[in-house]
């Protein structure tokens, strides 16, 4: 058997930036093993009849500086900045408001905002006494932004992307992905519409052409050692071998995991029973996407918009024609719907399709006249990671188990974390670093 080397399980954007970084390093004793054909992972584009669509709509934006020149550096003249047009969509009000919801309020029915803003001023009250020490996702919810604004949209928000009940969640992952506006831009935003963008993704950036997928196709050209359609089927320990379904076995002196964290379970051999019980704890919804090919040109101006009511089996629907022409063929449309399942909330295959048209129709965003060209699904399982009160210290133990087997964790499924994509990249160059340091 050849001499050990470290090994990176995975050829998404972690595993390919973990990789990048040990190149720019001048290290050469790593390889990369991807299961599929392409690398690229969740950051890919599947194009079908002259339509492109992401894995779920991804668009890029970031704060990290370092991360935002790579992605730069990586597309190149491939940029395309853009503003937000989000919208939620209220259909027992008839009535569009803009994301997010909170900074927003106008348009809204009187009673509704007045709610909203009540709650708004207790809970600023009650944070002000000192009293907001949230232990759920729900509280947290309450507590910062009110009872009308939790009531209203985000906790029916949140039932249906996590599938479980806020009040069984975490709220650490909430960082800067729930917009928090200050209280004076909420009053604004509730007595006019003239109020500017907020939040992370206020300005975002997306590729002129290709779909999100130029991006780690770019990054992957620039490494040498990636090995497509290896599929890890088994990782030994404590003899630190990966053996592939191909028959292969590689022994290595370390391991960049990017794979699903409880799926170690399944590959690894030799796993105590308190990481078994951990990995069993571990939580994760899947999505569904339901991808239509319209024919018909230019169906709405917006990029993206939300559906909180349980009428709609989607909770988010993106216009890819919006993020890029490129994205349809000439004089087409496309729609991209989200639906999210969970063991608690499984999907019904049979009818996820019929109920999503239905619910565009109702939604007024296509009609009986209009002509549906294309119909494409995809799952995604796991999609987001659920933050139940237990994700912590369960990720902890196997973290610290797979470490002690020379086994470092990246991206978004290995770390079980609500990564994006410059964090998912941020993570692979951190283990790189990690490697670095053990030499
Ligand atoms: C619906 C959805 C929408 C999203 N939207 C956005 C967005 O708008 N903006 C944003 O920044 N981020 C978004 N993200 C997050 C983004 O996709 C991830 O952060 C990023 O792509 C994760 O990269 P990764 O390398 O960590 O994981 P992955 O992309 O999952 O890569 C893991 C790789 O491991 C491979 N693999 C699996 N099993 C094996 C095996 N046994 N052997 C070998 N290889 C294997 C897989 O094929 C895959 O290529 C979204 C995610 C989802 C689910």
């Amino acid at each position: 058997m050849p001499a050990r080397q470290d090994v990176i399980l995975g050829g998404g954007l972690a595993g390919l930036s973990a990789a990048y970084h040990l190149q720019l390093a001048g290290q050469s004793d790593w390889q990369v093993y991807e299961r599929e054909q392409l690398p690229g992972g969740l950051a890919r584009t599947v194009e079908v009849d002259g339509y492109r669509f992401d894995y779920g709509p991804h668009i890029l934006f970031t704060i990290d500086k370092e991360m935002e020149e790579l992605i730069r550096d990586l597309l190149g003249d491939n940029f395309h900045a853009q503003e937000r047009r989000a919208y939620i969509y209220h259909e027992a009000h008839d009535l569009y408001t803009q994301f997010p919801f909170q900074g927003h309020l106008y348009g809204l029915p009187i009673p509704i905002v007045r709610d909203c803003l009540v709650g708004l001023v207790k809970a600023v009250e009650a944070q002000a006494r000192g009293e907001f020490e949230p232990g759920n996702y729900e509280e947290w919810m309450r507590g910062f932004f009110g009872d009308g604004i939790a009531d209203h949209l985000m906790i029916p928000y949140a039932k249906k992307i996590w599938t479980v009940e806020p009040s069984t969640m975490d709220f650490s992952w909430i960082g800067r992905r729930v917009p928090t506006p200050d209280v004076e831009r909420i009053v604004r935003g509730a007595l006019t519409d003239e109020v500017g963008q907020v939040g992370a993704t206020s300005h975002f950036w997306y590729t002129k052409h290709g779909g999100i997928e130029p991006l780690p196709t770019a990054l992957a050209a620039r490494i040498e050692n990636i090995h497509l359609e290896k599929t890890a089927i088994r990782i030994e320990l404590p003899e630190k071998n990966v053996v592939f379904a191909d028959g292969d076995i590689v022994a290595f002196e370390n391991l960049v995991y990017t794979l699903p964290l409880p799926f170690i379970v399944k590959i690894a051999t030799h796993v105590p029973p308190e990481v078994e019980r951990a990995c069993q704890g571990l939580r994760y919804q899947g999505i569904h996407c339901v991808n239509l090919g319209i024919d018909r040109e230019a169906i709405s101006d917006k990029h993206w918009i939300y559906f909180y009511e349980d009428q709609f089996p989607f909770h988010r629907l993106s216009l890819p024609a919006n993020f890029s022409p490129d994205t349809v063929p000439a004089g087409k449309s496309s729609i991209a719907t989200e639906v999210a399942f969970s063991d608690v909330r499984p999907l019904d295959l049979n009818s996820a399709v019929d109920k999503t048209i239905a619910g565009l129709k109702a939604a007024k965003l296509i009609t009986d006249d209009d002509q549906i060209d294309l119909v494409h699904t995809e799952e995604i399982h796991p999609a987001y990671i659920i933050y139940d009160l237990d994700h912590a210290k369960n990720v902890a133990i196997i973290r610290d188990w797979l470490r002690d087997n020379g086994i470092l964790t990246a991206g978004r499924f290995g770390e079980w974390q609500y990564f994006n994509m410059d964090h998912s990249m941020r993570s692979g160059k951190q283990a790189a670093e990690a490697l670095l340091a053990g030499r």
